[in-house]
């Protein structure tokens, strides 16, 4: 059986954080899917063409990689897409309150699928898709702080 992988999140926009999570996650799966959520409540900064092409070419050259977008429970697109490994990154303990939460609740909608974490490699630890929003909003560089492949103008 394949060991298909989802990875969800919102990527707005993907960071090297993400990318590096990503990443190490390849030698461990057959299938690796990226999946943009676009039920949240929260208004994305950039729209969902974007940040769909953004990841499309970051990844362009992984062949395991694929990307797509999901609304929904993750548990039923897992199932859809019959992936049976969830993956998130954890930075901090803020995150490992926020990953267990959901972590729990997912393995209670459907105790067949795993949640994987990978902690974050240090020099991501402070890096966020939030900070980066915020650096494009004020004219700041975001390019230290995302993949070459997304050029973001400010
Ligand atoms: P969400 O809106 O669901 O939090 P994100 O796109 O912000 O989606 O994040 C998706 C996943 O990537 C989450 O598990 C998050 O913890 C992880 N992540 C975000 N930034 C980093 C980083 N700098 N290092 C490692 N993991 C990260």
């Amino acid at each position: 059986m394949e060991r298909i992988a989802v990875f969800p999140g919102s990527f707005d926009p993907i960071t090297k954080g993400h990318e590096s999570v990503i990443l190490r996650a390849v030698p461990l799966f057959d299938k690796i899917i990226i999946a943009i959520g676009t039920n949240s409540e929260k208004k994305s900064f950039f729209s969902l063409e974007q940040r769909l092409k953004w990841l499309q070419e970051v990844f362009a050259h992984e062949p395991k990689i694929i990307v797509m977008q999901y609304g929904g429970l993750t548990v039923d697109f897992c199932r859809t897409v019959n992936a049976k490994f969830l993956l998130r990154g954890l930075r901090t303990s803020a995150d490992f309150e926020f990953e267990r939460s959901i972590g729990q609740i997912n393995k209670q909608l459907d105790p067949s699928i795993e949640t994987v974490f990978f902690l974050t490699a240090p020099e991501h630890t402070a890096l966020n898709s939030s900070i980066v929003r915020d650096i494009v909003r004020n004219g700041g560089d975001p390019s230290p702080f995302v993949p070459d492949a997304v050029a973001i103008k400010s």
